[in-house]
């Protein structure tokens, strides 16, 4: 990890990162609680500290984070991982499946798109799930914000330091 803290809004949701001087400023303000510390010292004229490494703010504040990621093919394959929603390959010729045909009057959204590989989308036909045989992994849904900054940290490793304290 860089030296970068994350900060937790007052429910312990996930805020933004922030670089360990603006980190330090919150401390001394009051404004936070550190959750956890890094091995990493900080020298400094008035001594020597342990960098903190995930802070959670004392009050909450409203956030972005709640809003609603607008629909597109890019964010489909982030929420999906890039994963078809019916066999769980993943791969380069992914398309874009609704999973109520658009014939049958299906919407282009998250609550009626996944990703789907070229094999199932073949075998899916103009049909639903249900008249091919097939089924979803996992439904779809309308992501927020805070779930896509959810899933750029897992992939950091930031995550795996949350659920270490059993934040996420
Ligand atoms: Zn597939």
């Amino acid at each position: 990890m860089n030296s970068s803290c994350v900060l937790l809004n007052g429910d312990y949701t996930f805020l933004c990162l922030l670089d360990w001087k603006k980190a330090m400023k919150l401390v001394f303000a009051g404004k936070v609680t550190i959750l956890k510390y890094s091995d990493k010292l900080i020298r400094s004229v008035s001594g020597v500290f342990r960098m903190p490494t995930v802070l959670v703010l004392m009050k909450m504040v409203r956030s972005v984070y709640k809003r609603r990621v607008p629909f597109s093919k890019k964010n489909l394959l982030l929420r999906d991982r890039s994963a078809c929603a019916y066999c769980g390959k993943s791969g380069k010729t992914l398309t874009i499946d609704h999973v109520i045909p658009k014939s049958k009057g299906g919407k282009t959204n998250f609550d009626n798109c996944v990703v789907c590989c070229q094999g199932c989308n073949h075998r899916k036909g103009s049909g639903t799930p249900r008249q091919a045989g097939m089924r979803l992994i996992k439904r779809p849904y309308q992501p927020t914000i805070s779930e896509f900054v959810r899933i750029r940290l897992e992939q950091s490793g930031v995550y795996d330091l949350l659920a270490d304290i059993g934040i996420c």
